[in-house]
């Protein structure tokens, strides 16, 4: 998105992707209303919502076994008042299509960023592993994108946070019927919890686990875990067996850091390469497409003309860097006391929290809102050209 509306400002740039393809399906599918407002901002909605995509208007989750509302996107301000579930590769594949059409964008697939360049203490560029060799990129400015595990961010020596998350997740496709429940949906269940996202022709299935506890279900044999997965969803029964080897259930390790710098001169980090997300509240996606666009807002102007100062980079942290902590400290909130991966003692079936959101439907909006919206959302400033 950042490599999008930088072009689109007429700022040389390019894009450096490890992989051959976006076709990674260990990400979540969300596309929220605030991506959807940007979307029509840049005049793409149209175009976008062709797309193969799935519309949520209404977050529910099945808690202890009820069904509740949680979240009502049908009267947030904005054009699309839904949740669009996407898998991320055609997201990627629609943005990365699109941002070809500027003469000033370049995409370099299968270009593995191994190290940066320095002249004393400036970041002066990038070096990659391509098929073809090794490669040095000069730029006046590197955007470290590159996620969790962000290559950027170590090398650029930046310090990092680490804020503990008890739960890793399994992760897992089961095929789908077209007699399951329609809505895409979460099971939460006395402290633990299985999502599905629906993809198609099959249920992209999240199930959340202790950390470190993956030996230990494994040790318990694939017949229980089969088990565990039909008390959340039962319609799962007559297909769970699909799941008959062990290689097909990846382990995802979840994490929530940030950098306490999130640049250096000639270097910035945004998305999870400046803040690792959870999947709570499936936000992360959206978050960094807000770094994208604060980034672009502020900086496309000074790019088009050279390098931009320190003092310019840490503006962007200062703009994004309390939006950033607020979620953080909502999914930090979330694995301590509502998804821990460990059965709760609690015996209330509904909390009083959700019972609150059945009751008076007109707080479904809060949710809606930070989740569909979040905090200082980002519109598009940064010229076209
Ligand atoms: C299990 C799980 C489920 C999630 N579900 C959701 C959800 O439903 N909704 C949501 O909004 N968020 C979700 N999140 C969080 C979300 O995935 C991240 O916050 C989001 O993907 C961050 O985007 P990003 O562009 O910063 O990084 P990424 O999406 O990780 O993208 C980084 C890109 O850089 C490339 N790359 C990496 N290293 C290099 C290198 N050295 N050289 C070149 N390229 C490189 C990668 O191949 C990748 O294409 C989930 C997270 C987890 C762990």
């Amino acid at each position: 998105m950042a490599g999008y509306l930088l072009a689109r400002a007429a700022v040389p740039v390019i894009v450096l992707e490890k992989h051959a393809d976006f076709f990674r399906d260990f990400r979540g599918d969300t596309i929220h209303p605030s991506t959807l407002e940007l979307m029509y901002e840049l005049g793409l909605l149209d175009e976008f919502l062709k797309q193969p995509h799935q519309e949520l208007r209404e977050l529910r989750a099945v808690v202890n076994g009820q069904t509740v509302p949680i979240a009502d996107f049908t009267k947030l301000p904005t054009h699309c008042k839904f949740i669009a579930f996407m898998p991320q590769w055609d997201f990627l594949n629609f943005l990365s299509t699109n941002a070809k059409g500027f003469p000033s964008f370049q995409l370099l697939m299968q270009h593995e960023v191994v190290d940066l360049t320095f002249d004393q203490q400036r970041v002066t560029g990038v070096r990659a592993k391509t098929p073809r060799g090794e490669l040095e990129i000069r730029a006046d400015l590197v955007i470290g994108a590159d996620g969790r595990h962000s290559v950027i961010q170590e090398r650029a020596g930046l310090e990092r946070q680490e804020f503990g998350v008890a739960i890793d997740v399994l992760w897992m496709r089961i095929s789908k019927k077209e007699t399951d429940p329609q809505q895409t949906l979460g099971f939460f269940q006395q402290g633990k919890l299985l999502v599905l996202l629906d993809r198609g022709d099959y249920w992209q299935c999240g199930f959340v686990i202790p950390k470190g506890g993956f030996d230990a279900i494994k040790a318990r044999g694939l017949q229980q875990l089969h088990k565990d997965i039909v008390s959340f969803a039962g319609f799962l029964r007559d297909r769970v067996a699909q799941l008959d080897d062990w290689s097909e259930i990846k382990l995802l390790t979840v994490q929530i850091n940030r950098l306490r710098d999130w640049c250096r001169d000639g270097l910035l980090c945004i998305g999870d390469s400046a803040h690792a997300m959870s999947p709570a509240g499936g936000v992360g996606i959206n978050l960094a497409i807000q770094d994208a666009v604060a980034t672009a807002n502020l900086l496309a102007g000074k790019l088009r003309t050279g390098p931009v100062s320190v003092d310019d980079l840490r503006k962007l942290q200062a703009r994004r860097e309390w939006p950033t902590r607020l979620i953080q400290a909502m999914q930090v909130f979330v694995h301590r006391h509502v998804v821990t991966g460990q059965t709760s003692r609690r015996k209330d079936s509904l909390p009083f929290v959700v019972r609150l959101l059945k009751w008076f439907p007109i707080l479904r909006q809060i949710p809606a809102r930070f989740i569909g919206i979040g905090p200082r959302p980002e519109h598009i400033c940064s010229r076209g050209r």
